[in-house]
């Protein structure tokens, strides 16, 4: 394959200066600037890089980050994440409400290398990309549109092709990943990557924006369908779960639970459930 002088090896161009290393993390780079980075530093070795800009702080998406800082890039992150970048346990601290989990319990998504924060993205000034705020699958969680109008979207966004896969994307609030994603259409851009899964162009991810926005639609109506009758928060992990067809293991149990807390919560707070204890168990029923 032929390298593009200073870009990372396989890098391909999608418009203008703007180009992407497709992989099991999706990264960008426009003349020196990385967006997000997948796990392998070979790539990097003949590169130039002065900037690495995380779209949020889950392990996968800063994998080469301390390799990109030791070779003098400066890393960005939300204010929100970047304690989670510069320190991964607090994700899986926070999974288990502060408390350590075992290793089995982990994903290993939230596994990783530390990656030392430099400057927050609230004060970004770089003209090679400008932040979209895109909050919901974590607190700070952000995109970037490069000059080039390609709009790097982490883990805001989950394709159609990608919901086989990923039935119950993890979410720390539903209702903010909707309003994120709604917020899409109105950002001027022609082509969209994601966090994982191919390019697309702006009809394509349209198209991939209602479908993730039917998909959250459907889970909540599914959890008020079943909480005619009440149901413990553990029944509720367990019904979300085999509804989505989520797999018995303990590590995508543990991400289901904060993302089934997400839609009870959310529902909550709109009035649409109940919340109480039971014989010291947190009972939930839709809201008469
Ligand atoms: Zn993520």
């Amino acid at each position: 394959m032929k390298r593009i002088p200073g870009a990372p090896d396989g890098a391909l161009p999608i418009a203008g200066s703007t180009l992407y290393v497709p992989g099991l993390t999706n990264s960008g780079y426009v003349d020196g600037l990385v967006i997000d980075t997948g796990p392998d530093e070979s790539i990097y070795e003949f590169a130039s890089a002065d900037r690495l800009a995380i779209t949020h702080g889950h392990a996968d998406h800063f994998s080469c980050g301390a390799y990109l800082r030791k070779r003098g890039a400066t890393a960005v992150a939300a204010r929100d994440d970047a304690a989670l970048v510069e320190n991964p346990d607090i994700n899986i601290r926070g999974m288990f409400s502060w408390a350590k989990p075992g290793d089995l319990l982990v994903s290993k998504l939230f596994r990783g290398t530390p990656c030392r924060v430099d400057a927050l993205v609230e004060k970004w000034r770089d003209k090679r990309a400008t932040p979209v705020s895109l909050p919901g699958h974590t607190l700070g969680h952000t995109g970037f549109l490069t000059a080039d109008k390609v709009l790097f979207t982490g883990d805001a966004l989950y394709l159609e092709a990608l919901w086989a896969r990923h039935p119950l994307p993890y979410a720390i609030d539903p209702d903010l990943v909707a309003s994120s994603l709604r917020s899409l259409r109105s950002v001027d851009f022609d082509w969209l990557v994601p966090g994982h899964g191919e390019l697309v162009d702006r009809e394509t991810a349209l198209k991939d924006i209602d479908f993730h926005l039917a998909q959250i639609a459907q889970i909540e109506a599914n959890i008020l369908e079943m909480l005619i009758t009440p149901h413990s928060t553990e029944e509720c992990i367990a019904a979300v779960s085999a509804q989505r067809g989520l797999s018995d293991n303990p590590a995508q149990y543990w991400l289901a639970v904060t993302t089934v807390k997400g839609y009870l919560g959310d529902l909550l707070s709109k009035g649409l459930l109940e919340f109480s204890v039971v014989d010291h168990a947190g009972m939930w029923q839709t809201a008469s």
